[in-house]
């Protein structure tokens, strides 16, 4: 029997035949990431439906050596979910997806990890609590990923990203060993934190395969508008001033160029122009409101902006309906870019009060290596994080924009060295960063990191050679 037979036969005798995917046209949806940047082809995808199943595979593959890659809804933009030197096992938790647990008065839930995103948050809804991670892949990436990616979203600012939210996990070692840390305390101080050590580990450390998430009591009301704001600056002291008048009413704050927009009218995205006027920038801004707090919050924060002079016009959504276009037109900040030209994108932070001098100095630093460049730096300006995206100018003609990224690239991440960001925000290293990682981070926390590696992977068959490079 060929060796491929014979691990497809294992596999089946282990999981059942009908789990197992050798076939490439069957593998296709699982080797192929949003960004299409990566093509290397695993050997085998494989459909667990239990945690047993989970612990069998590891066990086979702690065995035989054979390098394994934890996929969850594969919306990844770092290629940490699919294959770096192809022949690797793609083990999807998809079928996991168990409620084993609600519970309204601890503000507690426990699901699988293969739930997605948008059915926690229908579950938490069923019981009238919310779980508040909310970001644009959310019908499709699900807990297992958003955990193992640390994924942020549109409500960091209020809730923190998925790692605030997660009170402990269930993941199977790199030896088939079950971790079970599935705890429901908000207090519990015994050791080494190591839930905080598989969240954000991008599959290298463990298999998560489930997760008790915190819930928060419901929004009865949300507040959203579009304001118009000259600069990134006046973005940060509106920030400043809603922050100061509104505590933590204020649950998102994004900042968007004006040609997002003016993009998503040309290509057909837009149902209808959101803005009150022109402006060269926006704020999308929201407030959540709860039991027994009065409406009308924003409009009396407006009134402080415009007496500041902060703010130029605004747009105030009147209705749900209002409010779902609002964040349909948030979400498409992705899309137009796509549908208008070649772009190359940068997921970076800084300290907020750092993020107008990013933006100038990046489109300065942009401008000199392509004049014509288009910046399209956006996105959750209330934590930190940019996208820092990069159009072609309009005549440049397809495929040259490539050639330049390393040096749009270099140019960006010297800058955010300089601000004191990070080079990965929320997205993570995968295989995309992991080269940058080795320059980048400081080389005591490298060495740190290596050892937890070795000591939870000795063989280093969990997703090898994405966050960590291979040392020789
Ligand atoms: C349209 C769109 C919008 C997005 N918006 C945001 C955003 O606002 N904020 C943000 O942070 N990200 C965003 N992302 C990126 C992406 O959705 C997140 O990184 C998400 O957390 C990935 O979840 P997933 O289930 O798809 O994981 P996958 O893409 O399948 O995997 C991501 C990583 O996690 C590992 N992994 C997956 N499941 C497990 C598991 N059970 N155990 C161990 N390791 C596992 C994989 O090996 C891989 O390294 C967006 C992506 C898209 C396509």
């Amino acid at each position: 029997m060929s060796a491929p037979k014979a691990r497809f036969e294992a596999l089946a005798a282990l999981i059942g035949a009908q789990n197992v995917m050798g076939e490439s046209k069957d593998m296709a949806a699982f080797a192929e990431e949003p960004r299409r940047l990566y093509n290397a082809q695993p050997s085998f995808v494989l459909t667990p439906t239990s945690v047993e199943d989970v612990q069998k595979i590891m066990v086979w593959a702690n065995e035989n050596a054979v390098a394994v890659i934890p996929q969850g809804g594969n919306t990844g933009l770092v290629g940490g979910q699919v294959p770096l030197d192809g022949g690797e096992v793609i083990i999807s938790l998809k079928k996991l997806k168990a409620v084993r647990d609600i519970d309204p008065a601890t503000n507690v839930m426990i699901v699988e990890a293969g739930t997605t995103v948008l059915e926690t948050q229908q579950i938490a809804e069923e019981k009238n609590r919310l779980f508040p991670l909310s970001l644009g892949s959310e019908g499709s990436c699900q807990i297992g990923g958003i955990l193992s990616t640390n994924a942020g979203g549109t409500a960091v600012l209020a809730y923190g990203n998925s790692r605030d939210l997660c009170m402990g996990v269930e993941a199977v070692l790199a030896d088939g060993r079950l971790y079970n840390g599935l705890s429901k305390l908000r207090k519990d101080n015994t050791g080494y934190d190591l839930k905080d050590l598989l969240v954000g580990a991008e599959g290298t450390l463990g298999i998560i395969t489930a997760a008790s998430l915190k819930l928060f009591p419901r929004p009865t009301t949300f507040e959203t508008a579009l304001l118009n704001i000259e600069n990134p600056q006046a973005g940060v002291e509106v920030l400043e001033m809603v922050r100061r008048k509104s505590g933590n009413k204020v649950t998102s704050f994004e900042v968007l160029p004006t040609l997002g927009i003016e993009l998503q009218i040309k290509h057909g995205l837009a149902e209808r122009d959101p803005r009150a006027s022109a402006s060269p920038w926006h704020i999308l801004m929201e407030y959540s409101l709860f039991d027994g707090e009065e409406p009308g919050a924003l409009m009396s924060t407006l009134e402080a902006l415009f007496e500041a002079e902060l703010i130029s016009d605004a747009s105030v959504c009147q209705s749900l309906a209002d409010r779902k276009m609002m964040w349909l037109m948030r979400e498409n900040y992705a899309e137009c870019q796509t549908r208008e030209a070649e772009g190359i994108k940068h997921d970076i932070s800084v300290p907020v009060k750092n993020i107008p001098e990013l933006i100038e100095r990046g489109d300065a630093m942009a401008e000199k290596v392509i004049p014509g460049i288009r910046s399209f730096a956006f996105g959750h300006m209330g934590d930190g994080n940019i996208h820092y995206d990069f159009l072609a100018p309009i005549d440049m003609p397809k495929g040259e924009l490539r050639g330049h990224a390393a040096a749009l690239h270099d140019g960006m991440y010297e800058i955010v060295d300089d601000l004191n960001g990070s080079i990965s925000a929320e997205h993570g290293i995968g295989q995309m960063k992991a080269g940058l990682l080795q320059q980048k981070k400081d080389p005591v926390a490298l060495d740190m990191m290596y050892s937890i590696k070795q000591a939870l992977d000795p063989k280093g068959i969990l997703n090898p050679g994405k966050v960590l490079s291979r040392r020789n």
